[in-house]
């Protein structure tokens, strides 16, 4: 998608195409994300239809406040991989410190659009650390390669998706008709 550069504020398609590149450009895919937020969802909701949750998934990253969060977590990433951070921040960073908390924090900010569950869904990710998001934090321990923001915020587009769709079945459970849109 051709975009004018000069600008700072964009329509919600242009941001998810530009999540979608990014994202794709760091190796993850909406299906990779997706299938996650599945597995988590499956747990208790059944028979959960896989292109509800690859909508959810798309609407998400259709949304501005997870627009910066995941373009600013993934420039942060790619910076650390180029050393193009200044010491100190630079070796938290590239290390992956497990004490330094803020790739949670833009996580759990993220996972917060879709309130407590959301978090609490994100809290499930980041600790057992499922599929992509597993991938991605062991890829990002190479020399060259940094994960450090970009595993929170796949485990925590992932939740909000997960989230999203048990709201539609709860819905659709209320009203006893197909899946409702939020
Ligand atoms: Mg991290």
């Amino acid at each position: 998608m051709e975009i004018d550069k000069t600008k700072n504020i964009f329509s919600r398609e242009e941001m998810f195409e530009l999540n979608k590149e990014r994202l794709e450009s760091r190796g993850v895919t909406i299906d990779d994300i997706a299938q996650i937020a599945y597995k988590q969802q499956s747990k208790f909701t059944k028979d959960i239809d896989y292109e509800i949750v690859l909508e959810s998934t798309r609407k998400i990253l259709s949304y501005a406040d997870a627009f910066h969060i995941i373009q600013l977590g993934i420039e942060i990433d790619e910076l650390a991989e180029k050393e193009m951070l200044s010491y100190p921040i630079q070796a938290v960073i590239k290390t992956d410190l497990g004490l330094f908390g803020l790739d949670e924090l833009f996580g759990l900010e993220l996972a917060g659009n879709y309130g407590i569950i959301g978090k609490t869904n994100f809290g499930d990710i980041d600790v057992n650390k499922p599929a992509k998001v597993n991938e991605l934090n062991e890829e990002g321990k190479k020399p060259n390669k940094c994960h450090t923001f970009l595993d929170d915020i796949v485990g925590a587009i992932a939740a909000c998706a997960s989230t999203r769709v048990a709201q539609i079945y709860k819905e659709m459970e209320t009203h006893h008709k197909g899946p409702k849109q939020f």
